[in-house]
């Protein structure tokens, strides 16, 4: 760090690739020079930027990193960190943090959320009093979600939490993952296909990234449609990457599913007009962590990380791939 090390007063510079919330930013200021990211130009202070302040959505390429000779930290506000090239900043000796648990109660209540809007189809329920269609008849029945049977794709953090909400909800609970949990009381399928064959509601929860990217494809809408009679239906508070939008779609299109809940898309924040346009599916725009109280504890946990690595100090949270 020799720019760094010429100013040792000087508060740290930083580069900000996400914009920093309204309830962090004064924070940040407070112990850092803060600055903006502006993709299309060199950053400024380029030689003596020394952390990078960034969103679970944010990309930080091999490219970037190479610009920034002083850089030793990503501090990653989120869990997900697949626009990271964490290679890339391991081969530099930089270190990578992000912000688990802290948003598993969050992400598991709007997964349950968006599991109950899609079967008893809440929006549209709203939409039909507020039109005033009550009067003329009542609205055609809906789909039972306790006691139905519930497959998670992705069953670490936030995929438990899930399953702890879904029990109360007396739901059969079978999920997948990379690797059998034989301490959890849940039938483990080692493919999401064969999962998906035996779910009225499939949740995927899985990090995204090239490991899970479109796992939810054709076969799998198609394994979910034979689930039952009723066909399943799928709900994704995962990443947008992990589905195959243009293959939901068509499903949803073609009555291969019944419907689904989706926070995140492929393109965000584009959302396909075909899908926007489709009655049986719930959309929220990835507000999986968006409550004040999950955000601040997210910024803090992250600004932490920032200034005990800023500091010589061992990062709370490292990404796996850093501890
Ligand atoms: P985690 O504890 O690391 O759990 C990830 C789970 O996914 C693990 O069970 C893992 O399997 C499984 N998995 C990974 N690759 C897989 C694959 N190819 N096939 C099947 N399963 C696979 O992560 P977490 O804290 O629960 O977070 C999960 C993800 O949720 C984040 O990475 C982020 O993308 C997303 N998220 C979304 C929002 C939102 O706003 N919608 C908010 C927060 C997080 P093993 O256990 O066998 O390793």
């Amino acid at each position: 760090m020799p720019a760094a090390a010429a100013n040792p007063d000087a508060r740290p510079d930083i580069l900000a690739v996400a914009k920093p919330m309204a309830l962090i930013a004064p924070r940040l200021d407070e112990h850092f020079t803060v600055h903006p990211d502006d993709p299309g130009r060199a950053p400024a202070a380029a030689a003596t930027i020394r952390g990078i302040w960034a969103s679970g959505e944010s990309r930080v390429g091999a490219d970037l990193i190479a610009r920034l000779p002083a850089l030793q930290v990503i501090s990653v506000m989120g869990v997900g960190y697949d626009g990271i090239d964490v290679a890339a900043a391991r081969s530099r000796g930089v270190m990578v943090t992000h912000t688990p648990d802290v948003l598993n109660d969050d992400v598991a209540d709007l997964a349950i959320g968006l599991m109950l809007c899609a079967a008893r189809q809440l929006p549209a329920a709203d939409r039909f009093v507020r039109e005033g269609r009550w009067p003329q008849g009542p609205m055609p029945l809906a789909r039972k979600l306790s006691g139905a049977r519930l497959g998670i794709v992705g069953m670490g953090r936030i995929g438990q939490a899930i399953a702890r909400r879904a029990a109360a909800f007396g739901m059969a609970i079978a999920y997948t993952a990379r690797s059998a949990k034989p301490a959890l009381p849940f039938a483990y399928w080692p493919t999401v296909e064969a999962l998906a064959e035996v779910s009225d509601f499939l949740v995927v929860i899985t990090p995204g990234g090239a490991g899970t990217r479109k796992l939810i494809d054709a076969k799998v809408l198609a394994a979910l449609g034979r689930s039952s009679a009723q066909k399943g239906i799928l709900v994704n508070v995962a990443r947008g990457s992990v589905v195959d939008e243009a293959a939901l779609i068509d499903a949803l299109e073609q009555g291969v599913i019944a419907g689904a809940g989706l926070d995140v898309f492929e393109n965000e924040p584009g959302v396909p007009e075909r899908l926007r346009a489709l009655p049986h599916v719930v959309l929220s725009p990835h507000i999986g962590s968006a409550t004040r109280q999950t955000r601040q504890a997210m910024a803090d946990l992250a600004f932490d990380n920032l200034q005990r690595c800023l500091q010589g100090l061992a990062a709370r949270t490292p990404v796996p791939e850093c501890r």
